[in-house]
């Protein structure tokens, strides 16, 4: 994002992350399905090693769970808008309280490979960092969150704001978030913390039920 008072944001995150999760294993997707086609029968438990431990399918690749210890979720996937950012040398702008949630900055991982080995999922770990999101080039959208609620807002609010960027460049220009609006915003959105979570992942699942 551009640094318009020449500070460098600090990493913002609309609430505190948890402690290192204890978790060993996880519910992963497995290979083949698409994610309108899962159901709960079909996830595969996996361990921190990517290792099947319930399921006779394989997992949906790597997955950046052991880099990751305060993540109890991680998204994959390709929503229009980002696989547009991911597929440009455009930047992430600072366009609404959507992007607030993204100040500390985005990963990039630079290469259109599908991840299906362990040294690719490493290069998503790395790309990701301590950070909420990361794209991968030419492909999709990696989210870490705290909970399967966290994760969830933090994907759409991503896309959201990447699809409110791309309208307001065609629209004549970016009028981007100065340092001081994007701190004050993440400030109010902080002291919400996770009813805001809560009530947006609610008001999400009610349109897919
Ligand atoms: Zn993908």
């Amino acid at each position: 994002m551009p640094d318009p008072g020449g500070r460098r944001p600090r990493a913002l995150r609309p609430w505190p992350r948890k402690r290192p999760s204890r978790r060993e294993r996880y519910w992963v997707k497995p290979s083949g399905k698409r994610l309108g086609e899962v159901t709960a029968a079909d996830l595969l438990l996996v361990d921190l090693d990517g290792r099947v431990l319930a399921g006779d399918r394989e997992p949906h690749g790597e997955l950046p769970y052991r880099a990751r210890r305060d993540a109890e979720a991680v998204i994959h996937t390709h929503p229009f808008h980002t696989a547009a950012l991911a597929a440009s040398t455009g930047q992430f702008e600072m366009v609404s309280q959507d992007s607030v949630l993204f100040a500390g900055g985005i990963g990039r991982f630079d290469t259109a490979q599908l991840i299906l080995t362990r040294e690719l999922g490493r290069g998503v770990a790395e790309a990701l960092g301590n950070l909420a999101v990361a794209i991968l080039r030419n492909h999709g959208l990696v989210v870490a969150g705290t909970s399967i609620e966290e994760a969830v807002v933090l994907a759409v609010s991503f896309e959201r704001s990447v699809a409110t960027q791309l309208a307001a460049e065609q629209l004549g220009g970016v009028a981007s978030l100065s340092l001081d609006e994007v701190e004050d915003l993440a400030q109010s959105i902080r002291a919400r913390g996770q009813r805001r979570i809560a009530g947006l992942y609610r008001a999400l699942a009610s349109r897919v039920q």
